[in-house]
């Protein structure tokens, strides 16, 4: 069966705090094989992934969300470990208009494997494997800022009562599921007429932006990871970040929420906690939970 491990590597904004490091949010997909996505890679991300023992030279594809300090500094401790650890593979960067900053940042540095950078400034795919899609939405804050969507492809289960029916064999279903129909009995016994559709899973990373609208939809059905700098509106001191109530409004729309970037200011967990509580899908993240979907 296929899932999702969730790690919160970092919960925090650009100040960090002993228990808040800068942002990162790490993904295994585990389907028929094991992918490894790191979103946003604020300073020190390479010990969060020691503390949270994730071996970190499994990471195949970062997705940066916006060239801030606390979301992309840790790349360059990353990326020059995972050199020592005599790293061949490559790897690929996606961020804003990564594939023209992406070299300049690297340029001091000598690589012993291929760093690929993608521009995921537009809005649509911007990456595909066999098993997920990776789509991105531009956000609003003080520079060009994307929102990730992380979507596991929908799928086809034989339905064992259709099969039972039609009375097919163990080989006729394996040649149902790979050649997507066969005939039997002169008649075409097609994929769709013996399935059921199972739903991919979704995880929505969006950080740094204000409230919108469009998010709305872009979160549907997803575990949605939303940035939560401020909890009461009246504590907002910078505009381009959102606050406990405008992240609330995606609560009918997304499966469960978890809020993120959480401002320094904000000392105490089960303060926060309390604050939620009486929103059964929504949660505080914090630093090394993982949450498993
Ligand atoms: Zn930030």
């Amino acid at each position: 069966m296929a899932g999702i491990d969730l790690t919160f590597l970092g919960t925090g904004t650009s100040i960090p705090t002993l228990e808040r490091n800068h942002s990162a949010v790490h993904l295994f997909y585990i389907g028929k094989k094991t992918y490894s996505l790191l979103f946003d890679c604020g300073e020190g991300t390479q010990i969060q992934f020691l503390k949270a023992k994730i071996n970190f030279m499994s990471v195949d594809q970062i997705f940066i969300t916006h060239w801030h300090a606390d979301h992309f500094v840790g790349l360059f401790g990353l990326l020059v470990s995972m050199g020592f650890e005599k790293r061949k593979r490559e790897i690929k960067i996606f961020g804003p208009k990564a594939d023209k900053i992406g070299p300049e940042l690297l340029k001091f540095y000598a690589l012993p494997f291929p760093v690929k950078f993608f521009d995921s400034y537009k809005k649509g795919i911007i990456y595909e494997e066999d098993e997920f899609l990776v789509e991105t939405i531009p956000v609003k804050h003080t520079v060009e800022t994307v929102a990730y969507k992380f979507q596991e492809k929908n799928r086809l289960k034989l339905d064992k009562n259709k099969i039972k029916k039609l009375d097919l064999t163990w080989q006729e279903c394996r040649g149902i599921k790979e050649k997507r129909k066969i005939k039997k009995d002169r008649k075409t016994i097609k994929l769709k007429d013996v399935s059921y559709k199972i739903e991919g899973k979704k995880v929505v990373y969006a950080v740094d932006t204000i409230y919108l609208k469009k998010m709305e939809n872009f979160c549907k059905d997803s575990v949605l990871i939303h940035e939560c700098t401020y909890f009461d509106r009246k504590d907002v001191r910078y505009k381009m970040h959102s606050c406990l109530p405008d992240v609330l409004k995606f609560r009918k729309k997304a499966k469960r929420i978890y809020l993120t970037h959480i401002g320094r200011q904000y000392q105490s967990q089960s303060e926060l906690e309390k604050k939620v509580e009486g929103y059964k899908n929504v949660f505080v993240a914090k630093d090394l939970k993982k949450v498993k979907i």
